[in-house]
């Protein structure tokens, strides 16, 4: 919150303040950041371009839910100042993608299952090569999703095709990254739609924890 809270928000009012109150010269208004120091962030709407992911009784696609969330994360990340790049799950721009952070927006099976079958899921790569970054990453999701949400974390069902997902194979080694099962479209099918605001809310807030060190 501090350095990025500087960086993207009150910098130039507080320079052009001091500039005024200190210096005779006409006020400039300052240019604007350079945009190599916005923080860049990475969001994979999960199957984009490729499947449809889930899919439930009545038509409705993983595919679909995801990039519903994964745009309206987007959205609130650029009001908020970073650079987001909104991805598709094979995008050609992951290899050897360089971010402050990486996250792949996914979620789980429409089947119904049984009554557990509900919650949310979050990981890292098992292979990660900045674990603790990422760890922390992923402890701030679990965090705030949980929070906003009120969906359990389900760490029982955490899968290798989370821990050993493609794209964590295939960006930049020093990007940290996780993947996220914003929960299950049978059980929680009301949050994820209805309710998405509550969801979207909680990956931003898990992406600003970590981005921002609070
Ligand atoms: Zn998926």
């Amino acid at each position: 919150m501090l350095v990025l809270g500087a960086l993207l928000g009150g910098l130039g009012i507080v320079w052009g303040s001091q500039i005024l109150s200190s210096s005779p010269e006409p006020y400039l208004a300052p240019q604007p950041t350079s945009s190599a120091r916005i923080p860049r962030v990475g969001l994979v709407a999960g199957h984009l371009g490729h499947d449809s992911g889930a899919v439930c009784a009545d038509g409705l696609t993983e595919v679909k839910v995801n990039t519903a969330i994964a745009r309206e994360v987007a959205r609130r990340l650029e009001d908020l100042g970073y650079q987001v790049d909104l991805l598709e799950e094979f995008d050609q721009r992951l290899n050897g993608y360089r971010a402050a952070a990486l996250l792949s927006i996914h979620a789980d099976s429409c089947e119904y299952i049984n009554d557990q079958a509900t919650g949310f899921k979050v990981a890292r790569a098992q292979a990660d090569t900045v674990p603790e970054q990422s760890d922390r990453l992923v402890a701030c999701l679990i965090s705030a999703y949980q929070q906003r949400t009120g969906l359990r974390f389900h760490a029982n069902s955490i899968t290798y095709d989370m821990t050993d997902y493609h794209a964590f194979r295939e960006i930049d080694p020093r990007t940290p990254a996780a993947i996220i099962e914003t929960g299950f479209l049978y059980l929680d099918r009301r949050i994820l739609t209805e309710g998405r605001e509550r969801v979207v809310e909680g990956i931003v807030e898990g992406l600003r924890c970590f981005l921002e060190g609070q």
